[in-house]
This record gives C-alpha cells, sequence and structure tokens, in this order.
C-alpha cells in the first residue's frame, strides 16, 4: 500500500509550501487508498519551538488534510538515529571528520581562487587509531561524515521531473550525517533521519518540494547503504510570486493562520492549493472538494515549471465558497472576524438577527474578513456621514422625507411589506420621486450614498431600534 508523508520542520509558523505539499500528499494517499503519516522534524532544538508545531498541526487540522499515523516527532527518537550512525561506523562506510573548521574556510578559499565550486576535499577518510588519538589529543571535535564515490551515478524516475541523473562528484565530498556531541556518536543532521524516519515508516513514496533535490541524491546514497528499497520521488514545483521569483517571507503573507486571519475559508484555501502546479482532466473545472480531488490526483497532471501565486484567482474561489455556504455555516465563520474587530452583539443581536444580516452581506464578501467593514454600520450607535451622504440630505425634500417616515413608524409596525408601503405613501403624499426617499432613507439610515439592499438594512437597523434615532439625527 501508499505511505506518504509530511515532514515539517517547526522553526517557523505551517508555510505555505509545506501545506501545499501536504496537500499533494494527502490526494496521493487518499486517491490510492494509502497511508498519510505526520512526521514533525524537530531535530534542531535551537531553531524548533512548541507554538510552532501547534501552529502546524492547527492549519493542517483546518485545511482538512487529516493524517492516518503521528504525529511523530524526532527528537523522541534519537535512539534510533544513533543506532543507525552506529552500524555505518561500525560498517567504515562512515567515519569521524576532525578538520577544524579553519581548516575548512582555508579549503574554500583555495577552490575558490582556482575557480573550483566549494567541496570537501575527504582528508580524514582514512585516519589511522594513532591520527585520531592525536586529533583527540588535541580537543578537536568532530562530524560524523558518509562516504560519496566520485564516480557513483545516481539515477531516479521523478514522478513529476522524468529521468534524473546525478553524479556522486557533483554532492560536494563526502556529506556530514551527525554533528559532534558529547557521547561520541554525534547529533544526527536532515538528510540522514530523514532516510531512517522513511525507512522505518515504510514510506512508498516520497513527495517534496523541489528544493529537495539536491538532497534526494544524498539520500538515495544513504538508502542503499542502509540496504533499504529505495522509494519513489516526486518533486513539485516551487510557489512563486507574481515577478516570478520564489515565495519567501518578504512577500508578506506566506503562513497559512495568516491566510486565515486575511478571511480565506479553509474550504477556498486548499482548493486554490490544489490547483498550485497541478490541474483536473477537465481542466475547466476548477472548483472541488479535496476529496473530488483525490478521485482525480496523479502526477502525470503536476506541472514542472513554477506555480505563479495568483492572489486574484484566490479571492475568486474563495468568494465561490463564501456564497454557497448556507447562512448559519457562514455565521459561525463571520462572529469570530466580529468579535476580533470588538464588536458586541447585545441590544437584539441575537442569532436570528445576525443570520439576516449575513444573509444581507454574504454575495458581496470576497474574504471573511470584509463583514468587518461591510457590517461596521450595524454594530455602532451613530454613522459618520459621507460627504455624498451630507449632500443627500441637504436636498430640496429630503428633511420632509425623511419626517414623513418617521412619522409613519409612529403609527406603523414596520416589516418587510410595511416598509415598502411606508415609502409609497410618502411619495404619494409629498409628491416626490421614489428615487428622493430611497437615497434620502439609505443616506440617514448608513450614512452613505450605496451599499446592500435598503430595505433589508433598514428592516435590520429597525429591530435594534437604530433606525428612529439615525432619522432624526439626519433631520436635526
Ligand atoms: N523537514 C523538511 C522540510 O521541512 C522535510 C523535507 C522532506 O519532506 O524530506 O522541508
Amino acid at each position: 500500500t501508499v505511505r506518504v508523508r509530511i515532514a515539517p520542520s517547526p522553526t517557523g509558523n505551517l508555510h505555505i509550501g509545506t501545506a501545499r505539499t501536504a496537500v499533494f500528499n494527502w490526494l496521493f494517499a487518499r486517491h490510492h487508498g494509502g497511508k498519510f503519516i505526520l512526521r514533525i522534524e524537530d531535530t534542531d532544538l535551537e531553531r524548533s519551538r512548541p507554538e510552532y508545531t501547534e501552529n502546524i498541526l492547527e492549519g493542517l487540522r483546518w485545511l482538512g488534510l487529516n493524517w492516518d499515523e503521528g504525529p511523530f516527532f524526532q527528537s523522541q527518537r534519537l535512539e534510533l538515529y544513533k543506532q543507525a550512525v552506529e552500524k555505518l561506523l561500525a560498517q567504515g562506510l562512515a567515519y569521524r571528520c576532525y578538520t577544524t573548521s579553519e581548516e575548512l574556510e582555508a579549503l574554500r578559499e583555495a577552490q575558490k581562487a582556482k575557480g573550483e565550486a566549494p567541496r570537501y576535499d575527504n582528508r580524514h577518510r582514512n585516519l589511522t587509531p594513532e591520527q585520531e588519538a592525536a586529533f583527540k589529543a588535541e580537543g578537536r571535535s568532530f562530524v560524523i561524515r558518509f562516504k560519496i564515490e566520485d564516480d557513483r551515478e545516481i539515477v531516479w524516475d521523478d514522478l513529476v521531473r522524468g529521468k534524473m541523473s546525478w553524479r556522486g562528484s557533483d554532492l560536494g565530498g563526502d556529506m556530514v550525517i551527525a554533528r559532534a556531541s558529547e557521547d561520541g556518536v554525534g547529533q544526527p543532521l536532515y538528510n540522514f533521519v530523514v532516510v531512517v524516519d522513511d525507512i522505518d515508516m515504510q514510506i512508498t513514496h516520497v513527495i517534496r518540494g523541489e528544493d529537495h533535490i539536491a538532497n534526494t541524491a544524498k539520500q538515495i546514497l544513504l538508502y542503499e547503504a542502509m540496504g533499504a528499497k529505495i522509494p519513489q520521488f516526486a518533486h513539485s514545483p516551487l510557489i512563486l510570486n507574481m515577478e516570478g521569483r520564489k515565495l519567501s517571507k518578504r512577500d508578506g503573507v506566506t503562513s497559512i493562520s495568516d491566510f486565515k486571519q486575511l478571511g480565506f475559508t479553509s474550504e477556498g484555501l486548499v482548493n486554490y492549493m490544489t490547483l498550485l502546479g497541478w490541474s483536473a482532466p477537465d481542466s475547466t473545472q476548477e472548483i472541488f472538494t479535496l476529496e473530488a480531488a483525490a478521485k482525480e490526483f496523479s502526477f502525470e497532471r503536476v506541472n514542472k515549471a513554477g506555480a505563479k501565486f495568483d492572489w486574484a484567482k484566490l479571492d475568486w474561489l474563495n468568494s465561490q465558497y463564501i456564497h454557497n455556504m448556507p447562512v448559519s455555516q457562514l455565521t459561525d465563520l463571520l462572529i469570530p472576524y466580529w468579535e476580533a474587530a470588538g464588536f458586541n452583539f447585545d441590544g437584539g443581536r441575537d442569532r436570528a438577527w445576525l443570520e439576516q444580516l449575513v444573509a444581507l452581506l454574504g454575495p458581496s464578501l470576497t474574504r471573511l474578513k470584509d463583514a468587518v467593514a461591510q457590517s461596521q454600520l450595524f454594530f455602532t450607535e451613530t454613522v459618520e456621514f459621507s460627504e455624498e451622504a451630507s449632500k443627500q440630505l441637504q436636498q430640496e425634500g429630503s428633511a420632509a422625507v425623511l419626517q414623513g417616515i418617521l412619522a409613519a413608524l409612529e403609527t406603523q409596525e414596520l416589516q418587510e411589506a410595511t416598509a415598502q408601503e411606508i415609502i409609497k405613501q410618502v411619495v404619494k403624499a409629498q409628491n416626490v420621486k421614489k428615487g428622493l426617499v430611497m437615497r434620502s432613507l439609505r443616506a440617514a439610515l448608513t450614512g452613505d450614498v450605496h451599499g446592500p439592499d435598503l430595505i433589508q438594512s433598514w428592516l435590520l437597523l429597525h429591530k435594534i431600534g437604530l433606525d428612529r434615532p439615525r432619522l432624526s439625527k439626519a433631520i436635526a
């Protein structure tokens, strides 16, 4: 069976690139009825933080990328890595290297002067026990290096990029798999632990970003050294900004929690991420749930070229989800944004009222957060009049019209049907155009000359007792 994994490092919040890789892994696993495994790569103790792990788990859950096994934490598996290092040392496939950083620096300088690419020259590959003892006596620390033969050819058939071919000499010399540590075995590093874990977790397909291609070449050599079956690899394209450069921190919003805060729905965002480098066999079909995408997913339809991050498209997709969502679900999603904006729900703003407000505003929202600005006038006592609204209220007949409406409200119960009735009465009694009544009413109630459906807005304001004070204020 297919077994895939997402292996985020908790050195930051869940990044959009990691999340998109998780989406591809999830889709591939579900398509094949396989397992999706979550592994937290927290071996970098200095940069890993528990709050980042929390953010990553929360983000994956929010996106609906449920995992079948894990989360596993590398920090709890150190014994396994140590044993693997010891085995490679015992087999003579790895060795202790005592080269100092000054020596490495000098080596790099010399290579640079000759116009050569920097690489370790494998100088400590065959130390005698006496030489080792002498270095130790000097108080030098060491790293563990894994032997890489220059003339080795490394080939694999990448599920996205096709035939890949590397030479051992491209890999910078014998690779460091563990840093110095007290116990003489070393603190194991990414390229090594990832292979130990992928073997232990019986990963069949390694799906990750194309920035890992050079690591894959090195890791294949480690699989061989450890006598394990080599999984299949799929390197997905990078996410690029609109200028065509790799999306980075400088582009501002890059973590899933940022996108959530901006008001994207999980469904809209995850749908957009499936399209970052993949398209359905019917490429006109762009709106689908994760489950629907999983049915169609294959690496044949994953692009090699980088995927441009297109905000307009994300906004469009997001608005589709908002507009098609049941009012009650949308209300649940909007309440936290209103709360975060400091709005409170007293004075008759009960659930039924909120749902009516959501029914009114929903169709004009692109991002959930838009509801804050658009509903401000329903949560504050008074409104500021825009310049146009002030002009409207100074128009001839405007004050009289509003007086008429106020008078009608004294004797008539305001409801959907009676609202239209009241407007008709005022038009007739004062012999004015309906447009004048509507525009004046809107200006008085909302402080603006455009906005959502006027009758519905009026009914909402009436329920919380704000229509009469605003009409009076507009006349004064
Ligand atoms: N911890 C690595 C990362 O965050 C995992 C890479 C991999 O999937 O092997 O990029």
